[in-house]
Formats: C-alpha cells, structure tokens, sequence
C-alpha cells in the first residue's frame, strides 16, 4: 500500500481524466485568466458548476471583486493556451478574448459557460467556487474534441466519428 502523503495523492488524483478549462474573469478592463482542471458540474436545478481555486490564485483576487466569470473549456488544439495560462508556457501564444456574459469567451473554445458566484467555500488550501449558470456558448461542431489531463499529461482524443474510434488511440504530448 502505498503512503498516504500528498505525493502520492496527486499520483491517484491524476488517474481520473479530467478536461481542461481556462477560468476568465473580467474586472474594469483588466482580464485574468487560469487554467483549471478542477472543475465540474453541480446541478441542473438550479443550475450549478464548481471550480476550486488554489487560495494563491490571482483570477480568485479578481473574481472576489467581479462576483462573475466563465468556464473556457479547451479544446485539443488549445494546448499551448493551457500551458499560457498555468504560468508554463515557453513562449507566447496567440490569444483572442471576446464579451461573453459572466467573463471573456477564449476565442476557439470548446465552449464557455458563464457564470455567477452563488456560494464559496473553504477547503484547506483551496477555495471552493459554486457558480449559477448565466450563459452558455453555440454547440460547437460534430467533429471538435476536447483537451484531456491525465496522469500529468495532455492528451488529444483523436479524430473521427465519436462511438468509432478506438478506445486508448489518445496522443500523449508530454509527462512531466
Ligand atoms: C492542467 C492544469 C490544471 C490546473 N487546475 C487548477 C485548478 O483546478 N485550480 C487551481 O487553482 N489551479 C490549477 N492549476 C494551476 C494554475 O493554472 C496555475 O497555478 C496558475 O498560474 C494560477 O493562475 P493565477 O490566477 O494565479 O494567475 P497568474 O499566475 O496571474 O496567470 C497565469 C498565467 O496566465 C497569464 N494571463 C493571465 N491573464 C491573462 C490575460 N488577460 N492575457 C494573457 N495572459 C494572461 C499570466 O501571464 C500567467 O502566465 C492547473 C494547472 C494545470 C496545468
């Protein structure tokens, strides 16, 4: 067995898949944005997600202040922009803001649910966010795929018809 340290525990967390979202919010005209993987949906009535900010976290400074942001679920080209917004990128990426209600839409998104802060939450070192749904993006097409986080690494769910491709076929790009 192994010990119950929190090594160890980020290696177990790391083993559920996750997607990847990059938190926006807007305050005046100053934009900040995170990337998260911690984040999930809560409710459908009301209609709830959850994202848990790091207590260090400078988007969580600025959303104290705006009491709104939107969830931008990244997509598998968007890679370079989840590692801009972690603070790992080795170079700058192109990156498009547009209004969207609750925080800015990243432009390429998978798809950005806006939200208002409904409730927050203590939990050790993390703060949890509940947010109400304010607004939600056009369905995108057939054919995009979303980013994936697990163990550590990005994935790219290949392309292809959803139901045909086979099941393991994800392209790691990096382990740390
Ligand atoms: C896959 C993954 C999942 C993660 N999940 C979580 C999570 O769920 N919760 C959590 O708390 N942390 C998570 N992190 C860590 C988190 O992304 C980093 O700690 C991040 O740096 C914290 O962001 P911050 O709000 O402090 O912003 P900063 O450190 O201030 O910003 C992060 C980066 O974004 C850039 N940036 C910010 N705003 C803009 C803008 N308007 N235009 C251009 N660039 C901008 C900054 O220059 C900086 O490089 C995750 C990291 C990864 C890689």
């Amino acid at each position: 067995m192994p010990e119950v340290n929190p090594e160890a525990f980020r290696r177990q967390a790391g083993l559920f898949a996750t997607g990847v979202c990059v938190i926006t919010v807007q305050h005046d005209r100053q934009i900040s944005g995170m990337t998260a993987n911690a984040f999930t949906s809560v409710s459908l009535d009301p209609l709830l997600v959850l994202v848990a900010f790091s207590r260090q976290a400078h988007t969580l400074e600025v959303l104290a202040q705006t009491g709104e942001f939107a969830v931008n679920v990244l997509s598998r080209e968007q890679e370079n922009l989840s590692r801009h917004f972690a603070g790992s990128a080795a170079s700058l990426p192109e990156i498009h803001f547009e209004g969207f209600e609750g925080g800015p839409r990243l432009v390429g998104s998978l798809a950005t649910i806006g939200c208002s802060v409904e409730q927050v939450v203590s939990a050790g070192d993390h703060r949890l966010v509940v947010g109400r749904v304010i607004a939600l993006s056009p369905t995108p097409a057939e054919g995009e795929r979303p980013l994936v986080f697990w163990r550590g690494a990005y994935w790219r769910l290949p392309a292809g018809d959803v139901g045909q491709a086979p099941a393991l076929e994800g392209e790691q790009i990096f382990f740390d």
